[in-house]
């Protein structure tokens, strides 16, 4: 049999969340490959091998899957949530157009999973019910006054904004300089979403006004998502309900 890769996404953490399809190619793999913890979420079996790499080592993970599944190897390259939202599909096809003669002949295939601030937005109402953008806030592969402009940018836009990669030890200061930012052009009433460890059992949902955003709220398993002008809380039992509603007057 001839060897395949596939980009899957396992979702936010709950095993209710991976799709079907993602679960029959775990099923036909003879590697998988991906950073620790998220390797840690395909149970062992006979036939499986398993190759946990560290975050940082992104390009060398995606040679030695594309040079496994070349050999003929059956290979799941795993990212958390969809693996096209600042994850491991890009870093591949990044690769790919390396050397693009090498890889021309291969089966690559990316499988999408339930990215975080989808999770995170179904879990408080529907924060992204109307026109909306994602920033990943790490500068790691992107320069600090990129970041900065597009904050500015997306608020002027008056989009709804998710924020992956909110804090890391690296940059303890950078939410709150996004938050600085955003209040320069956002009204007071804007709605910040904390959504942490969303479908895990760990999971935490807090709901601030703009004003009393902290980055201290947030940690590397946290998206933030930031309402535009015209989201919104209202009351329901049990919880209020966070949502956008699809009209802009
Ligand atoms: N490919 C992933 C994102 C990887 S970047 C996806 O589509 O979701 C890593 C960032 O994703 C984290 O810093 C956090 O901002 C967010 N994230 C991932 N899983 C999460 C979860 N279960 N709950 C909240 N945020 C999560």
């Amino acid at each position: 049999m001839s060897g395949w890769l596939i980009v899957a996404g396992l979702g936010p953490g709950a095993d209710a969340m991976v799709t079907p399809e993602v679960s029959v190619a775990l099923a036909e793999a003879t590697d998988v490959v991906g950073y620790i913890p998220y390797v840690a979420r395909v149970p062992e079996r006979p036939g499986l091998t398993r190759h946990a790499s560290d975050n940082r080592v992104e390009r060398d993970r995606a040679l030695h899957a594309l040079e496994m599944a070349e050999a003929g190897a059956r290979v799941v390259v795993v990212s958390s949530g969809d693996p096209g939202v600042f994850a491991m599909a890009a870093a591949i096809f990044e690769r790919v157009e390396e050397d693009p003669t090498r890889w021309h002949d291969l089966d690559i295939r990316v499988l999408p999973g339930i990215t975080a601030m989808l999770a995170a937005s179904a879990r408080a109402g529907a924060p992204l019910g109307h026109d909306f953008c994602a920033i990943n806030l790490s500068d790691n592969l992107k320069p600090q006054a990129l970041i900065e402009r597009r904050l500015a940018l997306a608020a002027e836009a008056d989009f709804a904004i998710a924020l992956y990669n909110p804090r890391s030890k690296a940059r303890p200061d950078a939410l709150d300089a996004a938050f600085a930012l955003l209040r320069e052009t956002c009204g007071d009433n804007r709605p910040v979403l904390f959504a942490r460890a969303v479908s895990t059992p760990e999971e935490v949902l807090r709901i601030v006004p703009l004003p009393e955003a902290k980055g201290e709220m947030a940690d590397m398993r946290t998206v933030v998502i930031i309402g535009s002008s015209r989201t919104r809380m209202i009351p329901h039992a049990g919880q209020p309900i966070l949502y956008t509603p699809r009209t802009t007057p």
